[in-house]
């Protein structure tokens, strides 16, 4: 959590242009935040897997970065359900984790081409690192509320175990068989003391893929794969994906930014 408040970083408190308020936050580690943006007008309708772009001002200067919804696309009234990293030396989100719960911002409607193919009964392949899960649990939420539940496996990599972002609300619809999820976690620094105790898979989420989708028994011919997070991730990924038969076809992705980018202060 940043130490600085939005007036010392510079943040305008109101501005002409914004047009949502910081509506809910929840702190799931010191650098994984699940916030709720609430726009004063109606919450534009999206299809899952689009995002939006949130913004602040500072002086005269515009600081906005886009995020994937989580929310369902059924539930608009409270607003957009986003999953944010705090990136140390970032430009924008040592910003958006200084804004106390009811500072206003500016978004911008929903963009993006990600978006859950409609009509297509094949079984889900969510393949994330980091917050690049955010879509799909988006994607499912949709799916629940519509009633149309679909088999799905997420695949998601993360560096700690504090760090598996909606591991229990995806775990807890498998107990309870309102969702047919299999959610399969892996941890890329398993030596770690952060790490003690962690018996589940461990590497990069790429390393895992044909082994996972293997002993699950997943026919290549009957799933369509979305990823989503980390470039380096996607490109090694998709050649996993690939090799275990899947079409470029049933491949979709979305990168959270250019390989080789680093952040802005860094
Ligand atoms: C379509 C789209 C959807 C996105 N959705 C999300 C989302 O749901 N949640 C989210 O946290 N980010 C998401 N991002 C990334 C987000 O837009 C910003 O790039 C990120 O928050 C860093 O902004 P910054 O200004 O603090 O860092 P910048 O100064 O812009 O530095 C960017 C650098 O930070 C690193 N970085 C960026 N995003 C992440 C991340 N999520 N995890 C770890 N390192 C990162 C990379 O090295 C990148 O090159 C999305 C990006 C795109 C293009």
């Amino acid at each position: 959590m940043s130490q600085q408040s939005p007036a010392e970083l510079g943040i305008l408190a109101d501005d002409p242009a914004y047009n949502a308020t910081l509506a809910a936050r929840i702190d799931d580690t010191d650098t994984l935040a699940r916030v709720w943006i609430k726009p004063d007008a109606a919450t534009t309708p999206f299809e899952p897997g689009q995002y939006v772009t949130i913004g602040v001002k500072v002086g005269e200067k515009w600081l906005q970065r886009p995020y994937s919804i989580a929310s369902s696309a059924r539930a608009l009234d409270g607003g957009y359900e986003l999953y944010l990293r705090l990136v140390r030396g970032g430009a924008f989100t040592p910003l958006a984790f200084a804004l106390p719960i009811g500072h206003r911002m500016r978004v911008l409607p929903p963009k993006g081409r990600f978006m859950m193919q409609e009509n297509d009964s094949r079984v889900h392949l969510f393949v994330s690192s980091g917050t690049g899960i955010a879509p799909f649990v988006s994607m499912a939420r949709t799916l629940l509320d519509d009633g149309a539940p679909r088999r799905a496996i997420y695949l998601n990599g993360v560096s700690y175990v504090s760090d598996l972002g909606y591991r229990d609300i995806i775990d807890g619809w498998s107990a309870s068989g309102a969702y047919p999820a299999t959610y399969v976690p892996t941890i890329s620094r398993p030596n770690d003391p952060a790490n003690a105790g962690w018996g589940g898979r461990t590497g990069r989420v790429e390393t895992i893929v044909r082994a996972a989708l293997g002993d699950l028994a997943v026919d290549p011919a009957n799933a369509v794969a979305y990823l989503c997070g980390n470039p380096e991730m996607i490109v090694a990924a998709e050649k996993e994906l690939s090799a275990y038969g899947l079409p470029d076809e049933a491949i979709h992705k979305e990168l959270y930014w250019p390989a080789g980018k680093q952040p802005t202060g860094a």
